[in-house]
């Protein structure tokens, strides 16, 4: 049996300030967990964080350009030059608001690679496409368009599975409709990479909170959440991060 040390990754996307990362770096100091935690703040705050053994740090986006003249933009070598460890990426509100596409994450994800930092790359379908029973095949375009391109980034990467009508809503999927997905992920991608397949970690992301997670995180392809409004209430963060 394949062990995959669970990773609870905190999405704060464009909230928080100084006192929260405070908040949160205090908190996460006084607790012990087994488990691998991430906090992904938005990037300005990356260095305000205290260096500690008990988290790591990533960033929600990068560019998908090494350097030159792209305004605005900010690398992978820079977000790796301020700490962090991993990169959100394929975020929904990235491919819904941004345009972002799987060739488009594909190019972040190496840009990613190549700087040191692993890319947390998110996948999920609407809720039209669930209710269509397209979700199986929704991921598998998603996950071929990356994987089966390049095998190579399997080993190297992470997965979270988000549902598009589970993110920011309240809604979560069932313990068994997730375990489902995750599971048909790990298959899907052992055709390419058997071995990338059963250690790769899939997250769950959809409204995670303290009341919901113990059920999701007991199912066996669930390794681990992708956090984003309790990740903002250092308290019930610590308390997600804490379940076995
Ligand atoms: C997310 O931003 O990735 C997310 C899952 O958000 P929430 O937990 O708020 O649904």
């Amino acid at each position: 049996m394949t062990f995959r040390r669970p990773l609870i990754a905190a999405n704060w996307k464009m909230n928080g300030n100084r006192e929260l990362v405070q908040a949160t770096a205090t908190m996460l100091q006084s607790i012990d967990c087994p488990h691998e935690i991430l906090i992904c703040p938005p990037v300005i705050f990356l260095a305000d964080f205290p260096k500690s053994t008990k988290y790591c740090l990533g960033a929600q986006n990068t560019s998908s350009e090494k350097a030159g003249p792209f305004t605005g933009e900010i690398s992978a070598d820079m977000i790796r030059a301020v700490g962090a460890e991993y990169v959100i990426l394929g975020h929904s509100e990235r491919r819904s608001l941004y345009g972002e596409t799987d060739a488009t994450v594909l190019q972040k994800a190496q840009q990613a690679i190549a700087a040191g930092v692993t890319p947390i790359i998110c996948f999920g379908e609407t809720l039209s496409e669930r209710q269509q029973e397209k979700t199986m095949w929704v991921l598998a375009q998603h996950l071929d368009a990356v994987y089966a391109a390049h095998p190579d980034l399997l080993a190297r990467s992470v997965i979270a599975y988000e549902p598009v009508w589970a993110i920011g809503t309240g809604l979560t999927a069932t313990p068994e409709q997730a375990q489902q997905v995750h599971a048909f992920i790990r298959q899907h991608l052992a055709r390419i990479d058997q071995q990338a397949a059963a250690q790769v970690r899939i997250l769950y992301g959809g409204s995670v909170n303290a009341e919901n997670w113990q059920t999701l995180f007991s199912q066996p392809d669930i390794d681990g959440a992708l956090v984003g409004g309790a990740s903002l209430k250092p308290a019930e963060f610590a308390a997600i991060c804490q379940m076995a």
